[in-house]
């Protein structure tokens, strides 16, 4: 027998209602992994006593959610490639007392999306610039996507966005301010919605023109919470191939448990047990 168990969790606030704890558990009784996962509500003037408080009790990683992506990398020793060049970590990985920063969001959904299609060489087009965008940008672009448009309301994180891309990728990257009823070029290959639009509401279109929605195109949303969202239902209307929100989380929670544990854990089991808490 052996009564202590590995830890990892997550340190955010809004903790009560991020579902990461459900699905890395379900894997880690599914394969008898002697793991837990705890979700920890961690405000920000306590984010540096928490990080030390892992590293002192032997933790072997960590995620992080809102407020504490940025606000972390001071504390860690190092950052892999993707988190340097977006300046956010949501995963941390302890090994021999060193804290290395990743960014697993964007794998996530590189992960997800290589299971329908290779963006490498396609013609991308993604609606928002805030974190998820700004992680979904960096991957693409590292995949080697042709060329990204991101559509969104503000210059103010459209921009910045925008010229990250450029000056670190060799991916063509351009801004478009959003106007009401967009539409999607003939020769879009992949759209994502990389917005908070659907979040809660299943009813809640994204302000497109649906027409433009071509049976070529791979559409993709990031929403989790419904992920059956209204974005995807019009989409598969047209005729596009669809892949859900879901999918990011679940595939970022596998690289993840892989980055600190070795394991190559059952997305299967993890998604089983988003779906019934989703009831999707
Ligand atoms: P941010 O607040 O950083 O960014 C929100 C983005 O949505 C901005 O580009 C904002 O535009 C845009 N936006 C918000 N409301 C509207 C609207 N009504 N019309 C048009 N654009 C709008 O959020 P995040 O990037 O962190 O998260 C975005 C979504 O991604 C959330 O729903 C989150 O749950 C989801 N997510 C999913 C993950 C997964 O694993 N599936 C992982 C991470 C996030 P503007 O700049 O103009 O305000």
């Amino acid at each position: 027998m052996d009564f202590r168990s590995e830890l990892v969790g997550s340190f955010s606030e809004g903790s009560n209602g991020n579902p990461t704890i459900a699905m890395i558990e379900a894997a880690f009784a599914h394969h008898g992994m002697n793991w837990r996962y705890v979700n920890c509500e961690v405000p920000p003037d306590q984010l540096e006593a928490a990080v030390k408080g892992a590293l002192a009790m032997g933790w072997r990683g960590f995620n992080l959610s809102i407020p504490h992506k940025v606000a972390v990398i001071p504390l860690l020793d190092g950052l892999g490639e993707s988190a340097e060049m977006m300046g956010a970590v949501n995963c941390v990985v302890i090994r021999d007392g060193r804290m290395i920063g990743e960014n697993t969001d964007g794998m996530g959904f590189l992960t997800s999306l290589r299971q329908v299609v290779d963006p490498q060489g396609k013609r991308i087009v993604m609606f928002g610039a805030g974190g998820a965008a700004r992680a979904i940008g960096v991957e693409l672009a590292l995949a080697g996507a042709a060329a990204i448009t991101v559509v969104n309301r503000s210059a103010a994180r459209g921009a910045p966005l925008v010229d990250l891309l450029n000056r670190k990728t060799a991916t063509r990257c351009t801004l478009a301010i959003w106007q009401a009823g967009h539409r999607l070029p003939e020769a879009t290959d992949i759209v994502v919605n990389a917005t908070s639009v659907g979040l809660g509401n299943g009813d809640q279109p994204l302000d497109i023109a649906t027409d433009s929605l071509t049976e070529r195109m791979v559409v993709a949303d990031v929403i989790v919470d419904p992920p059956d969202t209204r974005f995807l239902r019009d989409a598969r209307a047209r005729g596009c191939r669809v892949i859900d929100g879901l999918g990011m989380l679940i595939n970022q929670g596998v690289i993840g448990v892989k980055l600190w544990t070795g394991l190559e854990a059952d997305a299967g089991v993890m998604r089983r047990r988003l779906e019934q808490i989703f009831k999707a």
